[in-house]
């Protein structure tokens, strides 16, 4: 695209106009967000967890579904079949991404059901796509980004964990080049949202990081300068542009627009200190 700020104005435009809101509810006291727009694509089940509703304490309390913080492994298995009741997900099917802040996303399907928890993980990644009713994507996230990706038409979906690394690796567009290869995806078809996650106002950086965000997307304005203090990098102008720029329409983008370091009901590895559970986002075809 041509840098002469026509882009850039026309993107803010766009950005301004963005679709926002997440709709929470409890259901058996398992708290769950969903987005309005994505929601109204029949045939596919989504959603993101919050704290509330499991069996953990401390820290970790209630509903914590993350299986690499330092506790009792049954108690996190205990709390995904209290969140697989409350969401009405099938326990067996679920599908479980081995993230490691990269780009990889990986095709699954019912052979892989399990993966995670049941057996062993998948090779490392931090993406999923799927066109396979029988199978539930999970990732994990504690102020980390979800890129929830709906094709109504090829019946394919994908769901990436994104933190600052795999935002500037855009693995949000990586998710929808893989719904083109795997299943011949048109992304001007797809759906896509972005999950609770830190919100631009929280999310401070260093110079290296902000940096690496003005050189990898040198036509928005997405590092934020603040008088005296540190920059601030907006996370969800990055997600929205790589979506953009994989060629989903701007109309069929919306944030859930929740700040989880600001959001007491979710867990936030920086808010808490690391000392924190996690939140899962899950994504299925309905059978
Ligand atoms: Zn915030």
């Amino acid at each position: 695209m041509a840098n002469d700020g026509t882009d850039t104005t026309e993107f803010l435009m766009q950005y301004a106009r963005l679709s926002r809101g997440a709709k929470f509810r409890y259901v058996n006291g398992v708290g769950l967000y969903t987005a309005p727009q994505l929601a109204r694509a029949a045939g596919f089940d989504h959603g993101f967890t919050a704290r509330s509703g499991g069996v953990s304490i401390g820290g970790f309390s209630s509903l914590n579904l993350s299986f690499t913080r330092p506790e009792n492994r049954d108690n996190v298995m205990e709390n995904y079949r209290i969140f697989c009741r409350a969401a009405e997900i099938p326990f067996d099917g679920m599908v479980m991404d081995n993230y490691e802040h990269g780009t990889t996303v990986r095709r699954v399907d019912r052979a892989d059901a399990g993966r995670g928890y049941l057996r062993d993980p998948l090779p490392l990644c931090d993406g999923l796509v799927t066109n396979d009713p029988a199978v539930t994507l999970i990732t994990g996230h504690a102020d980390c980004m979800a890129f929830f990706v709906v094709d109504p038409v090829r019946r394919c979906i994908g769901l990436a964990h994104a933190g600052w690394r795999g935002a500037l690796g855009r693995i949000g567009a990586r998710v929808v080049g893989m719904l083109t290869e795997e299943f011949g995806t048109n992304p001007a078809d797809v759906l896509a949202a972005v999950g609770p996650s830190i919100c631009p106002d929280c999310f401070e950086v260093g110079q290296n990081v902000a940096k690496e965000f003005a050189d990898a997307f040198p036509e928005i304005p997405c590092v934020l300068e603040r008088a005296g203090a540190r920059p601030h990098v907006d996370l969800w102008m990055v997600a929205f542009r790589q979506l953009l720029e994989a060629g989903v329409l701007a109309e069929r983008v919306s944030l859930f627009d929740v700040c989880t370091m600001e959001t007491p009901r979710l867990y936030s590895h920086r808010r808490d200190h690391g000392n924190t559970g996690g939140m899962a986002a899950y994504l299925r075809i309905l059978p």
